[in-house]
């Protein structure tokens, strides 16, 4: 027989699908939880359900935001000529870090990745092909992570645009082979900006 009431089942169970924590994590984090003063995690479960009530998707740069048009859509003083292509929102956040970037983002949301069975027509590729088709950019910075994935998806993007008129660039290498590039220090990703080349 089961002694653990079902209510502290269900949170150690919700917690084991998210990435990175195990059932071991979940049970400890269960616990800490119901030892805590009430304010925490009444304060926790207001976060998770604003999370989904308040931000949404940007229609055109899909970046996270509480307004549609996101704020970098929105300003009138970046750059609209430069479009930067990124896996994620997170890889957002580390290229406004550098502060060295006044374009404007789109975010995939992900790579290609056929052993996993994403393809093309899971990301907002098409999106992106559409924008570059109306808003006409003079420059697509592709700044997937510099693995396999992210390499295999820069490659299919340059191919669809062949022949628009656009220059397609890369970032520099320097960034490690394989490394996310969320977790790129700023100098490392303000240089691998700075030293973008045309594919
Ligand atoms: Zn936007």
């Amino acid at each position: 027989m089961n002694v653990t009431p079902a209510p502290v089942l269900k949170l150690i169970d919700e917690l084991s699908r998210l990435p990175g924590i195990g059932p071991k994590t979940a049970s400890r984090l269960t616990f800490y939880l119901l030892r805590a003063a009430p304010e925490q995690p009444l304060a926790l479960a207001e976060a998770l359900k604003e999370l989904h009530e308040k931000v949404v998707f940007c229609s055109r740069c899909f970046n996270i935001t509480e307004t549609d048009p996101c704020p970098i859509c929105t300003n009138e003083l970046r750059d609209q000529s430069t479009i930067c292509v990124v896996e994620d929102p997170l890889d957002v956040l580390a290229i406004e870090r550098t502060g060295d970037y006044h374009g404007r983002y789109h975010v995939l949301h992900g790579v290609i990745a056929p052993v996993e069975g994403i393809g093309p027509e899971d990301l907002k590729i098409a999106e992106l092909l559409e924008r570059v088709r109306k808003e006409n950019p003079k420059e697509l910075i592709i700044a997937t992570n510099p693995n396999m994935e992210g390499e295999a998806t820069a490659m299919y993007i340059l191919r669809q645009l062949e022949g628009s008129g656009v220059a397609v660039t890369r970032l520099a290498r320097g960034l490690p082979v394989g490394g996310d590039l969320e977790y790129a220090d700023e100098v490392t990703l303000s240089r691998a900006l700075a030293g973008r080349s045309v594919m």
